[in-house]
């Protein structure tokens, strides 16, 4: 009998994981952002403000970070945290992109 449940819970779990695409996981929310990938090439992200184009991203400010910027979700004082605008992936607290917006 309860071979019978096993074999039923298995085959529900390969049916389940066949629906999930794979890039579910390539865009899990814990990978970081790549300061190569389009959308972070697009908004100018460094994973160090310091190193933001500053003659091609005009709306930048010495002092802004991610962590001072209202779309970052991590948590004081960690390196890194999710960012709403990259999918809640991973983004360095010190870094910046021209998507910025001050804390509220
Ligand atoms: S939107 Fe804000 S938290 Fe996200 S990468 Fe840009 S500056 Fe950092």
């Amino acid at each position: 009998m309860s071979k019978q449940i096993s074999s039923g819970r298995r085959r529900l779990l390969q049916g389940v994981l066949a629906l999930i695409p794979i890039g579910a996981f390539a865009q899990s929310p814990g990978k970081r952002v790549e300061e190569s990938e389009p959308q972070a090439q697009g908004l100018g992200y460094k994973r160090d403000a310091s190193k933001a184009d500053k003659a091609k991203f005009k709306n930048f400010r010495p002092g802004e970070t991610c962590a001072g910027c209202r779309f970052y979700k991590g948590a004081a004082g960690e390196a890194w945290g999710p960012c709403e605008i990259f999918g809640n992936r991973l983004v360095n607290a010190n870094g910046w992109c021209s998507a910025w917006m001050k804390k509220t």
